[in-house]
């Protein structure tokens, strides 16, 4: 038998998932010189990219311009892109170990955390990933309806999914038309009643997790102010300890902002965002749908390994509002036949070898938690990579497959259509074609069933 990753015997490897983490993973095993592989990606939908199509916002289109490098990746010889192929539906992770050496696990992040108080599940309250599924045209989330007829949005939480929530709902119709966001978003948004938008960090403001370039950008929109007081943008004694310790530019840079914006008088614009720090929502509240926000204000403590922590004071208050978005970050699902740390929602692993589970590996989000930006999950993916080769070296993945073919031939018996990255392309086009036509950059396709038409229409 030929040696395991030569051109004979090439070293089949599945990537499940084609978001930035995946890419990463392909494009880093294509570059191990004299060894020979098979990538075959999936992903359930007919698109690739993960969260740079549907999470990135899309008035960020510099950021999602990165796909031209994974487009390189899935140019590669031994690159295979199978689109609306489902894991749990289409396959099996016992399929996947049947014809493949190894697989590695990139399938992010996709729920949302919950916040735990009463009043979340009111009809009004939603978790910001939905809205963020919703505007940029996910199949999943199309379907969604946000009550835009409410006044005042409170938005729970300040990473930058918060933030890109706040920029889309204080956006004006002319600045979202030249973006791709979907034009469902675009018509619900242009009729939008909402005035304000009240963000809630529950510490401080130099504990805040978005960043500056993110900040930036609320003093620059056309018809929105910036609301910050002069209390809620000061730096505290015990954040002021901690940066003399430990300097942080980001967190710097967020407080001269923030500073700016206090200073800034309120110019009259239509809509105003809020930013307001060390208060926690304790309740949502209303009987059939959301009537306010019960929160309560803060202080800052400092826990034992010196992070600053929200303690709760019996100070409390209600923000009257009709919609709330809560953005508290994401979280991983379990998946059948692997194992899953239900606390942290990830699967287990070391340095990216899923626990008790040879030849299976994780990366990106479903390895280490949903942090980062999308440049992160490369370093984070090549060290995950390096773990396979080095089982890779120690014979650990040697063992017989079945073919791509083969794998082909399960997918055609269950009646799956796969999609290739080729017929991506066309898809690609089209939505350009599409966008070229009413002058925007694309009008996306944000249903599966319409995707495979347009496949099937010569
Ligand atoms: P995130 O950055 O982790 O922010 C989560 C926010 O929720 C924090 O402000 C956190 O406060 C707060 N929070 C958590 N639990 C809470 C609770 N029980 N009550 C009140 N507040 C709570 O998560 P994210 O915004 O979902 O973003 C996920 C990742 O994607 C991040 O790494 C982010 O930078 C990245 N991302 C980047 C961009 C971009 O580059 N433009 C855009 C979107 C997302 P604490 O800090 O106190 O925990």
């Amino acid at each position: 038998m030929s040696e395991l990753g030569s051109p004979e015997r090439p070293l089949r490897v599945a990537v499940v998932g084609s978001g930035p983490s995946g890419f990463y993973a392909a494009e880093y095993l294509f570059k191990q010189a004299g060894l020979t592989v098979e990538v075959d990606m999936f992903d359930r939908l007919p698109t690739p990219f993960g969260l740079v199509r549907g999470g990135v916002a899309p008035d960020h289109d510099k950021i999602k311009s990165v796909t031209k490098v994974y487009d390189k990746t899935a140019a590669r010889e031994g690159f295979r892109f199978y689109g609306n192929v489902s894991l749990g539906e289409d396959l099996s992770i016992d399929d996947l170990r049947g014809h493949y050496h190894a697989v590695i696990m990139a399938v992010g992040a996709q729920t949302d955390r919950a916040l735990g108080i009463p009043g979340e599940d009111l009809l009004g309250s939603h978790a910001a990933t939905e809205f963020v599924g919703w505007y940029n045209g996910h199949p999943d989330y199309k379907h969604r309806q946000f009550d835009l007829s409410a006044e005042r949005v409170v938005v729970v939480g300040v990473g930058n999914v918060a933030m890109d929530v706040a920029r889309i709902l204080a956006k004006t119709c002319a600045e979202l038309v030249s973006t791709d966001i979907a034009d469902y978003a675009l018509d619900a948004l242009d009729l939008s009643r909402v005035r304000e938008i009240v963000m809630l960090g529950r510490r401080g403001a130099a504990q805040a997790a978005f960043t500056p370039a993110e900040l930036k950008e609320f003093g620059e929109l056309a018809d929105a102010d910036v609301i910050v007081t002069p209390d809620d943008a000061a730096l505290d004694a015990l954040s002021a300890a901690a940066l003399k310790l430990k300097p942080d530019r980001d967190v710097e840079k967020n407080l001269t902002l923030l500073g700016e914006y206090a200073q800034r008088p309120p110019s009259g614009k239509n809509r105003r965002i809020i930013l307001r720090f060390l208060t926690s929502p304790v309740e949502i509240v209303g009987t059939q749908k959301v009537e306010g926000v019960k929160i309560v204000r803060n202080v800052l403590s400092q826990k034992s390994d010196g992070s600053l922590a929200a303690q709760a004071t019996d100070q409390t208050e209600i923000i009257p509002c009709e919609l709330v978005f809560r953005s508290v970050g994401y979280k991983g699902v379990p998946l059948d036949g692997l194992p899953f740390d239900a606390k942290s929602g990830i699967i287990p692993n070391q340095d990216g070898r899923v626990t008790d589970t040879p030849g299976f590996y994780a990366v990106g989000w479903i390895k280490r938690g949903p942090s980062g930006v999308i440049g992160t999950n490369k370093p984070d993916s090549i060290l995950t990579v390096e773990s396979l080769l080095a089982d890779f070296r120690a014979g650990i993945l040697d063992r017989e497959t079945d073919s791509r073919a083969a794998l082909e031939g399960v997918l055609g018996e269950r009646g799956t259509q796969f999609v290739t990255f080729s017929d991506w392309q066309r898809l690609d086009v089209l939505e350009q074609e599409a966008g070229a036509k009413l002058g925007r950059p694309r009008l996306k396709f944000t249903d599966v069933s319409k995707m495979l038409e347009a496949l099937n229409t010569p």
